[in-house]
């Protein structure tokens, strides 16, 4: 309670003060080692307590209700960042941002995702949006058709961390699953866990979807996933979350190689 009351304290100031910043971790291609995209992570750069990961305030920000500055403010720097790479002749790849479960039933996601990208005149397909599996079937199915039909991909967050719906793929039209860390890590350690995972990922690739493998920290997990058929990771084997201008550089300096 008192970690939670000061941060409440503390947030409105915090964004005032710019304090939550937009990170970007890499997603790369097993196959061909560059980068093919990215997903914007909040980092809270304190003044006094230093870098506060998003476990320590997102859960709180969900019960109160600011979740929905937040997640607005990333959104925007997202869409600020892709801008910038095109006006500076930088090839831009698609960023994802996670919306909070809090916009499903509560807020007009799809029209908010529409005007932004009017707003910072970027192709719809650059911007990307990851819901979480655990969230409730019904409303997502209805925002993710909504979001589809203007152009978003969509990425189904998290897939193996909790119910792991088959009924959510199966009712609602994600683009992309992305396999979630300790599925991966956990799956791996036994041969009826890694078989689960290879036909995880041929069942997803069988109906239709692209898969991502979410915190890749090995190479032996890299060799696995590139053996079972998936090519694009996202994790600290390759690169943790990096501050946007640092993202830039490997960027910019695998652009200017090739
Ligand atoms: P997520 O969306 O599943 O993001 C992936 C998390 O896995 C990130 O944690 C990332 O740093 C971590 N990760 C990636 N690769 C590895 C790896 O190889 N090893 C390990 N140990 N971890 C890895 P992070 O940044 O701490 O974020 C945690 C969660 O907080 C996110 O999970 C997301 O659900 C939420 N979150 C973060 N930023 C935002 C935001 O701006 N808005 C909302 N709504 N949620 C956010
Ligand atoms: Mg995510
Ligand atoms: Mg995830």
């Amino acid at each position: 309670l008192y970690h939670q009351q000061t941060i409440e304290d503390d947030m409105v100031r915090a964004m005032e003060n710019n304090e939550f910043v937009m990170y970007l971790q890499p997603k790369y291609s097993i196959s061909t080692g560059k980068i093919i995209g990215a997903e914007a992570l909040t980092r809270w750069i304190h003044p006094e307590k230093g870098m506060i990961a998003p476990v320590d305030f997102i859960p709180i920000f969900e019960k109160n209700g600011f979740i929905l500055r937040l997640d607005q403010h990333i959104w925007e720097c997202a869409c600020k960042k892709i801008h910038e790479w095109i006006e500076n002749g930088i090839k831009p790849v698609p960023v994802s941002v996670n919306i909070s479960r809090e916009y499903i039933n509560n807020f007009n996601v799809v029209e908010y995702f529409a005007e932004l990208i009017k707003k910072y005149n970027i192709p719809v397909h650059l911007l990307e949006a990851e819901i979480t599996e655990s969230i409730d079937a019904e409303d997502t199915s209805g925002v993710v058709n909504n979001m589809k039909k203007i152009g978003f991909t969509m990425l189904m967050d998290d897939f193996g961390s909790g119910y792991s719906s088959l009924n959510m793929l199966k009712t609602t039209p994600f683009d992309v699953l992305k396999i979630d860390r300790n599925f991966l890590s956990e799956f791996m350690e036994s041969d009826k866990g890694r078989k689960i995972i290879a036909h995880t990922i041929s069942m997803t690739q069988d109906i239709g979807l692209d898969i991502i493998a979410e915190g890749v920290e090995t190479n032996e997990q890299a060799q696995f996933l590139s053996k079972c058929g998936c090519d694009i990771v996202q994790g600290f084997y390759y690169s943790k979350p990096i501050p946007a201008e640092e993202f830039d550089k490997r960027l910019y300096r695998e652009q200017i190689v090739n």
